[in-house]
């Protein structure tokens, strides 16, 4: 039984440590001085402070105990479509046992009600469903409606004879419709979505960087480019579009490469609450990382300057795992690589470590941080990845 993930909270730790010597320091014992107005003023004047800092301390651990990462899945197959394996109670199952905090059961122009799906016995109480449908529409046009409140037919929505960004427009308005936000589903399956039809669509924030099915070409061929590298486009040309890991899970019975297994990618989000709304709303607005298995201790934006440290117990810990999938390279020095890349793709700065930081200038509109851990294997090397969310700084920001 995998251990189930356990927030960070490092910085809660530290605040309440200094929120503590605050509290000894003022429930020392004062200058003893009774007698004189010079003692009652020094003794007004110790308990005005104490109950000042005390008050700042109690607001500086409140503060922080927001401060939380969940680990979540937002594209899972069921029996429902017809070509997956396993019922919705059963690949809830999965994803509740393996520790994960949320899960978007997202059937092919289905609604699945997580109040109709029967829970684990047992449930732990960091756990949730959040409502969700895979839009799949003409065109290969795929998207994960993202914490609807109802089904978004496709076919209400798609105009005859509408191009592939029309049709992925409809979906944007089609999720807006029940509430929900919209996820681009594997853009280079079947190489269909390019930056020309991807980049017009008003209203997408939200695209899967990596999906962990076999067949969706994460990383391109001698003829096409890889989604990182499209994202690289997107972004260069001004599009504010954050980029998601999922599993596109389809196969819970039997392990295989050739099948679409779970736990190979998933984000982890940073939210007040684990509510479907808290968890969607900071998945909108970026704050959120995805991986296909490195996971970060530190993943910061303070003004200007990105920082990031990986934890590395918790990557070695999921990488145990033998669900993870290794993108295979041919080269690469085994160990942890920390790179930020700007605008067209550019790596600006690269360091091998587990933690690394850089300040953004207004030379370039945005820049993100990417960590690859490589690991030699007896089959050769493979990577495994923790992408951020780009830091803009030319002003591009949406309504949320
Ligand atoms: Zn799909
Ligand atoms: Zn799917």
């Amino acid at each position: 039984m995998p251990k189930r993930y356990v927030p960070n909270n490092d910085h809660c730790t530290i605040t309440k440590k200094v929120s503590q010597q605050i509290f000894d320091k003022t429930t020392s014992t004062p200058h003893s001085c009774e007698g004189n107005n010079e003692s009652i003023l020094m003794k007004l004047e110790f308990w005005f402070w104490k109950t000042a800092l005390m008050l700042a301390a109690s607001f500086m651990v409140a503060g922080c105990s927001k401060k939380v990462w969940y680990k979540g899945n937002t594209h899972a197959h069921t029996v429902l479509c017809g070509h997956a394996d396993t019922s919705p109670e059963g690949v809830t199952k999965w994803y509740h046992d393996q520790g994960y905090n949320f899960l978007v059961l997202s059937e092919h122009n289905q609604f699945i009600d997580p109040q109709t799906v029967k829970m684990p016995a047992n449930m732990r109480e960091d756990f949730i469903l959040i409502p969700g449908e895979e839009v799949t529409g003409g065109l290969m046009a795929h998207t994960t409606a993202l914490n609807i409140d109802g089904l978004v037919d496709p076919r209400l929505q798609q105009p005859p004879g509408a191009s592939k960004t029309q049709v992925i427009q409809a979906h944007v308005h089609g999720a807006k419709q029940q509430n929900g936000y919209t996820i681009l589903n594997h853009p280079n399956f079947h190489y269909m979505h390019t930056i020309s039809d991807i980049r017009p669509v008003e209203g997408l924030h939200l695209f899967e960087l990596y999906n962990g099915h076999p067949s969706v070409n994460n990383f391109g061929d001698d003829e096409h480019i890889s989604v990182e590298e499209l994202w690289d486009e997107l972004l260069t040309d001004g599009m504010l579009i954050y980029g998601v890991s999922s599993d596109d899970a389809h196969h819970f019975q039997d392990l295989s490469l050739e099948r679409s297994n779970p736990g190979r990618g998933w984000v982890m989000v940073r939210a007040n609450e684990l509510k479907a709304d808290a968890i969607a709303d900071a998945i909108l607005r970026g704050d959120f990382y995805a991986t296909s298995g490195v996971i970060l201790k530190e993943a910061d934006i303070d003004g200007q300057r990105i920082s990031l440290r990986v934890d590395e117990r918790e990557t070695e810990r999921e990488l145990s795992s033998s669900f993870v999938v290794g993108h295979i390279v041919d080269r690469g020095e085994a160990g942890y690589l920390i790179e930020f890349i700007g605008p067209g793709g550019e790596v600006l700065e690269s360091s091998r470590g587990l933690q690394a930081s850089f300040e953004v200038t207004s030379t370039h509109s945005y820049v993100r941080a990417k960590v690859t851990m490589i690991r030699k294997t007896p089959q050769g090397l493979e990577n495994f990845y923790a992408w951020m969310q780009p830091l803009f700084i030319d002003g591009r920001k949406h309504g949320l």
